[in-house]
């Protein structure tokens, strides 16, 4: 990240900060200041996400997305509008909440590096296969306790108000549900080294992939492959598919649930038939699904 805030510090922060030193007749505040850097990290990380977010999930939903979905019973009135608010009131908190990992970038803290041959070009594969790896992992525990019922309604259920998604709901969530949910990401750094390049590429690498398992267009059907078939299945029926990026955590903790064949074929998913049913299951399940605990309840196994 320091890379990335000595250009922008270059081109856009210094003479922010100069003009508004002139103005109130004070000195500048140095680049390496922590009021500077959390103001500037709050401005550069909040401009990304945004942009990052509406430019994705705009253009999945213009050139991906199957519209025919919002047809389904289980779709919201405006729900797609729904779905950016919900995502533009958790950006902000979510960005202040993520300002101190990067502090603890910039100051040396994290095991980001930079020199390409430090651990050798082997071991940049290596670092992108772990990130991917620990970062399921964590986000499928963080995502199972958050159906515990203590702490569900409060902070995961808005995520699950979007029982049929648009692109938009990859980052329509609680504030504090999106930020738990980022938390390995920022961890991973600290806990193994990765060049910083990579960690960069990985991350936008992952804010897409948050929209793909979300654009309703069933590509993948590999079995290892968490996309947007298995994460539509997460939105059906809760208490299964925890996982991101790949189905293994949901096998080894017996929470994988198979996307039924009919989500892969467009006409038979967009049948008023299939989303009848689903809707039915949905209704039948609801109740038991929101007030009792994840996968381990019976009564959410009925729903299979
Ligand atoms: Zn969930
Ligand atoms: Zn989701």
């Amino acid at each position: 990240m320091d890379v990335v805030m000595h250009y922008l510090d270059t081109y856009v922060f210094d003479s922010i900060y100069n003009k508004a030193a002139d103005l109130t007749s004070t000195a500048p505040l140095p680049r390496d200041s922590l009021v500077r850097q959390s103001l500037s990290l709050f401005v550069f990380i909040y401009a990304y996400i945004v942009a990052f977010y509406f430019g994705t999930a705009g253009l999945s939903y213009k050139l991906i997305y199957d519209k025919k979905q919002e047809q389904h019973p289980k779709f919201l009135p405006r729900q797609r509008f729904l779905e950016m608010a919900c995502a533009s009131r958790a950006l902000p908190q979510i960005t202040i909440m993520t300002i101190p990992w990067i502090l603890g970038q910039l100051h040396g803290y994290s095991l980001v590096y930079k020199d390409w041959n430090k651990y050798g070009y082997t071991y940049l594969f290596v670092s992108a296969a772990a990130f991917i790896l620990f970062t399921d992992f964590c986000i499928y525990w963080v995502h199972r306790l958050e159906h515990h019922p203590s702490v569900y309604a409060k902070c995961h259920k808005l995520h699950h108000k979007w029982i049929v998604c648009t692109p938009y709901a990859s980052h329509a969530f609680h504030p504090m549900d999106g930020y738990l949910q980022s938390v390995p990401y920022h961890l991973a750094v600290y806990v193994f080294p990765m060049h910083e390049y990579v960690y960069l590429a990985l991350f936008a690498f992952v804010n897409v992939w948050s929209v793909m398992i979300h654009d309703g267009e069933y590509v993948s059907n590999n079995p290892v492959v968490n996309g947007a078939a298995h994460h539509t299945v997460h939105h059906l029926y809760f208490n299964y598919n925890y996982g991101q990026f790949t189905t293994l955590f949901d096998r080894v903790f017996n929470t994988y649930r198979k996307p039924s064949q009919e989500v892969y074929d467009r006409s038979r998913r967009n049948s008023k038939r299939v989303q009848d049913e689903q809707a039915k299951r949905i209704d039948d399940a609801l109740p038991s699904l929101e007030t009792t605990s994840d996968s381990s309840s019976s009564s959410s196994k009925k729903t299979q």
